[in-house]
């Protein structure tokens, strides 16, 4: 079916354009952002304020309309972590995670919740390790599937009788989810500039970060962008001989040529990098990585987040005995490296990406059940 764009894909300056010509003022334009992400309505009829000749003039050239659903209501893990699969208008799938953020050190339970967000239909990667890529991939998301994810999450979180429909109730997003984002730049920069906008998301800059397994002309194109978007790289060993064992793209973009690319980002940018850093047993655990991988730290003034492995179903991989995770992060330290080994967050309910979608895909029965958030 060839569909016309959904508008929430739309910058502002494209709406300005078309109104323009067609003999509008530009102040319309505010008003349609202001149904579209603060009211957040998903009918032409709701703008109640624009005239009939501007609402032809949108139905002619978009659709508007919800750009995921909630395939069953979310799950949750035992940690608080919550998970959601959402259906898209083709009738395939993809997943967000929402983690809330740690109690704090006084007992408090912290209010800051961040969401792990999808940028494409399965992954062309294939990261040996990760349920995302073990279907290929599909297809990008386009930029409103993007942003969709965010608004039906917040959606979602909303109490069932809340009338506020613009209460923003993420204050953080990674991109980490199913696909590469880099590798769908076209989509997720506007995208990201609808989260961030003050007239959209509401989103800082600086609390939403891009995760590349290491997309080399990604990387550079980033340097160039005005927003300060913060930048992760799944680095995962930190010889070549590791990274390809495990990640397939280190072939076509090597270690050197991705810590160059990274290093332009630090100058470029002034802005410093986190490098990600999935614990595997007997992969890329072993204590004499521990030096490699701090010298790149070092070099790029990158702090290294380690991730225990999240067991997939059908794979073999393992995180380290814990007493092997820590001594990474001790000896990192040691070497003056800021590092952090992140308790995972939903273990028990399959949250390392892709792995809900590849359960219904293959099952006759709809998602299981749990009360939402
Ligand atoms: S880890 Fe990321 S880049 Fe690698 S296969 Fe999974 S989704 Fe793709």
């Amino acid at each position: 079916m060839n569909r016309s764009r959904n508008i929430r894909s739309v910058l502002p300056r494209e709406l300005e354009d078309l109104l323009l010509r067609n003999g509008h003022p530009a102040y319309r334009v505010r008003q349609i952002l202001h149904w579209l992400y603060a009211r957040r309505v998903d009918t032409w009829e709701a703008m109640r304020n624009l005239p009939e000749s501007v609402l032809r003039i949108l139905r002619e050239n978009y659709e508007i309309r919800p750009s995921c659903t909630a395939a069953g209501q979310a799950i949750r893990a035992e940690d608080e972590s919550w998970k959601w699969l959402w259906q898209l208008a083709d009738g395939d799938y993809v997943e967000s995670v929402l983690i809330s953020a740690h109690p704090g050190r006084t007992g408090e339970v912290a209010r800051r919740k961040t969401l792990c967000v999808s940028t494409q239909v399965g992954c062309a990667y294939g990261c040996v390790f990760c349920a995302s890529g073990l279907d290929g991939f599909k297809r990008n998301l386009t930029a409103d599937e993007i942003v969709g994810q965010v608004l039906a999450a917040e959606t979602q979180l909303l109490a069932p009788d809340s009338e506020n429909r613009s209460e923003r109730r993420i204050q953080n997003l990674v991109f980490m989810g199913m696909g590469e984002p880099l590798a769908n730049y076209d989509n997720l920069l506007p995208a990201l500039t609808i989260l961030n906008a003050d007239w959209g998301g509401g989103i800082g800059a600086r609390r939403i970060t891009i995760s590349t397994c290491g997309l080399v002309p990604g990387i550079r194109r980033l340097v160039q962008e005005p927003h300060q978007f913060r930048l992760a790289i799944s680095l995962h060993g930190p010889t070549d001989e590791i990274r390809e064992r495990i990640m397939p793209v280190n072939r076509r973009y090597p270690l050197k040529d991705l810590i160059e690319a990274c290093d332009e980002y630090v100058s470029g940018t002034g802005r410093l990098i986190t490098l990600e850093y999935i614990l595997i047993a007997n992969v890329n655990d072993d204590p004499a990585l521990i030096r490699p991988l701090g010298q790149i730290a070092l070099r790029l003034r990158a702090k290294v987040n380690l991730i225990p492995y999240n067991r997939v179903k059908g794979l073999d991989w393992r995180r380290p005995p814990e007493n092997r995770q820590e001594r990474f992060v001790r000896e990192l330290e040691a070497l003056g490296v800021s590092a952090t080994l992140r308790r995972e967050k939903g273990h028990d309910i399959d949250a390392a990406c892709g792995q809900l979608r590849r359960f219904v895909k293959r099952s006759a029965h709809p998602v299981s059940t749990n009360a939402a958030p």
